[in-house]
């Protein structure tokens, strides 16, 4: 079977979690705050705070944005559960903001709608949480002109789109509009440290914070200290309730040496979804955008609505390991139980009802991406 997403190991990806195996500390050694700098650096963020999970890391970036009981967050039905979940954890009311058929991104227009009725409503959420699903970047300039004179703090889930840039050449993660952007390190995103994830911030506030809710609240920093610990070595103190979210050195290790091909994983995606865009001419299916700007995480296209079950299927038969994203964060069991109902965000529907993933990982081989867009051909036509 081709699968939908894959990782690409490298020799030296093994030499370096073995060299931390050998000789290193396996936890909160070196490695963390070396691969912390670096991904910060290539985004051009000034902090970097790793954690266990990309979901881990939307957890504690709603809690250092302030987001608690009684709060209201919102997000795009068009993504993976982890992007609402985070707010929820924080015991906040969620809503969501319907996306743009074209782009498959918030809609700048639906966001404009929602928030005028918010006003008159008066109950403005503390936080949007933007998400560039496939790795194509939202409009980030045209979103923070709308939340920033409202107060609103933007988060990006970046999950998709390390490597990626905004359509005024800003990398994915330099947070020039946002508050924090969050990246996930799971094996079928840009690179990979096995399970990992971090928040970027330019907020030196922000960053003091993440890294107490990621370590139980904890701190030993002096400068938290009254002067009376000044002299007792072994004080630490909890501020916060915090988690152990923390990322051992395995892991970053792992993520420090991928980093070294991240450009190279993007480069490839880009060609293989030039390709497909090429190749997929002569079919009835609609393609992506190119955005020559994503970091390509996914390939969707859009099959009628009557055919996608039918496609689906016999495209898995043929050794095709499709997939479907996302399934409308709203109509899941548990969001329908705190009151969504079919029909509220028609886009984000419509897309699902019409959506089919594509095999797109680095290593895809160029014939393999004819076997994938030949078996398309014989069932569509
Ligand atoms: C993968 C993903 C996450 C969560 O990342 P994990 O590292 O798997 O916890 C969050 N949001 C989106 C959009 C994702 O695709």
């Amino acid at each position: 079977m081709i699968p939908y997403g894959k990782h690409s190991i490298f020799p030296e990806d093994i030499e370096a979690v073995t060299k931390v195996l050998q000789d290193g500390f396996l936890t909160q050694g070196e490695q963390t705050p070396l691969f912390e700098k670096a991904v910060s650096n290539y985004t051009g963020a000034r902090y970097g705070v790793a954690c266990n999970s990309g979901t881990s890391g939307l957890h504690i970036a709603c809690l250092a944005a302030g987001v608690s009981r009684g709060d209201l967050v919102w997000t795009v039905p068009n993504s993976f559960a982890a992007s609402a979940n985070c707010a929820r954890y924080c015991g906040a009311d969620v809503d969501f903001v319907d996306i743009d058929p074209l782009t498959r991104n918030l809609s700048v227009s639906a966001l404009e709608d929602k928030l005028k009725v918010a006003i008159k409503n008066r109950r403005l959420p503390k936080l949007l949480i933007v998400v560039h699903f496939a790795g194509s970047s939202c409009d980030m300039a045209a979103i923070a002109k709308l939340t920033t004179p409202l107060g609103i703090a933007l988060i990006e889930d970046a999950a998709h789109a390390l490597g990626g840039k905004d359509s005024e050449g800003n990398k994915v993660g330099a947070c020039k509009y946002s508050l924090m952007s969050v990246l996930s390190f799971h094996p079928v995103k840009s690179i990979t440290s096995a399970e990992g994830g971090m928040v970027v911030t330019n907020d030196e506030k922000v960053a003091t914070l993440l890294c107490r809710y990621r370590s139980h609240g904890i701190s030993r920093g002096p400068h938290l200290f009254e002067e009376a610990h000044l002299d007792e070595p072994w004080f630490y103190a909890q501020y916060e309730l915090g988690f152990n979210y923390r990322l051992s050195d395995l892991h970053a290790v792992l993520g420090l040496s991928q980093l070294n091909r991240l450009d190279e994983f993007v480069s490839l995606r880009r060609g293989l979804a030039q390709r497909y865009n090429t190749l997929l001419d002569s079919l009835p299916v609609k393609k992506p955008i190119f955005d020559e700007n994503s970091a390509w995480h996914l390939y969707m296209i859009e099959v009628p609505e009557h055919d996608r079950k039918r496609v689906f299927n016999q495209m898995r038969e043929r050794g095709v390991g499709v997939n479907v994203h996302y399934i409308p964060i709203h109509l899941h069991p548990y969001y329908r139980n705190l009151g969504f109902k079919v029909g509220q965000f028609p886009n984000a529907e419509q897309y699902y009802s019409h959506a089919l993933t594509l095999p797109l990982y680095p290593s895809l081989k160029q014939e393999e991406q004819h076997f994938v867009v030949s078996q398309l051909e014989e069932i569509l036509l």
